[in-house]
């Protein structure tokens, strides 16, 4: 999140526009923390639970002195592969389109995906299995001899920093950010135990969010493993973030299902009107 004009992505939103709406929120409904957000006392509809995904540098830095000043909690959910030195496999993606080598890599891994919409086609699960394409993405970096010549996460050493701010709590997105649907149980358990652990030894308790963020967020990134891994870890609630109409019709797969809460997260958009 920056000033400049975010490319035509929906999921973008430039600073300046990312203030006028909250502030715009902020006359008709209640920003609350995760306590009060859980309230059930608390029967007002119009309350809303900020979040932050992907432990972005340029998000935390931005937002973080304007939430502060206007006194709004928020929850900074990170996958802690970025705080090893990692990149998130969506950023290795881009970094393979910006060094135009999609199509050799497409070729070289004899991956069965549309060139002209790859980056979109590598987040749709059943296209793809996001933890053999991120390993693959690595494989080829080293081959080609490509160093990741930018770093657009926060380190720990930020993380700890901005942890001195009182409106902020941080969360749990997994540690890698793959699907999870996709993965094996052991490696379900490794990607919530490892940031679970990650958020334990770093911050105090009351800076820690009960909720988890699911990767993608949709129907098709968690099965009934997942769930029996955050009951486990004592998670009290996953995120989801999907477009309104990808819920439409899909209610009965919903995370109740599973006797687990789930809560539908609305998207930002450059051009919201209040
Ligand atoms: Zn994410």
């Amino acid at each position: 999140m920056d000033d400049k004009q975010p490319l035509s992505n929906i999921h973008s939103v430039s600073l300046n526009a990312f203030k006028k709406q909250i502030i715009a929120l902020k006359k008709h409904w209640k920003f609350v923390n995760e306590d009060e957000f859980f309230d059930k006392k608390e029967l007002s509809t119009h309350k809303i639970l900020l979040t932050f995904d992907d432990n972005y540098q340029s998000t935390l830095s931005n937002v973080a002195p304007f939430l502060e000043t206007e006194n709004i909690p928020y929850v900074f959910f990170v996958n802690s592969s970025t705080i090893e030195g990692n990149l998130l496999w969506r950023d290795k993606i881009k970094l393979l389109i910006e060094k135009d080598l999609t199509k050799d890599f497409i070729e070289q891994y004899n991956i069965q995906l549309s060139e002209i919409d790859f980056l979109k086609e590598t987040k749709n699960p059943e296209k793809t299995n996001s933890k053999i394409i991120s390993n693959q993405l690595e494989d080829f970096f080293q081959k080609q001899n490509i160093l990741y010549q930018y770093y657009p996460y926060n380190t720990a050493n930020d993380l700890s920093k901005f942890a001195q701010y009182r409106m902020i709590k941080f969360g749990n997105h997994s540690h890698n950010h793959f699907c999870l649907s996709t993965l094996t149980t052991e490696e379900i358990d490794f990607e919530i135990k490892t940031n679970h652990y990650f958020l334990l030894q770093n911050f105090p308790k009351e800076k820690i969010s009960r909720l988890f963020s699911l990767p993608f967020g949709s129907f098709a990134s968690y099965n009934q493993t997942t769930i029996d891994v955050l009951n486990k870890y004592g998670y009290l609630g996953a995120l989801m973030s999907a477009p309104h109409y990808y819920f439409n019709g899909k209610s009965n797969l919903s995370l109740e299902k599973y006797d687990f809460v789930g809560y539908k997260r609305l998207l930002p958009k450059e051009y919201y009107r209040f």
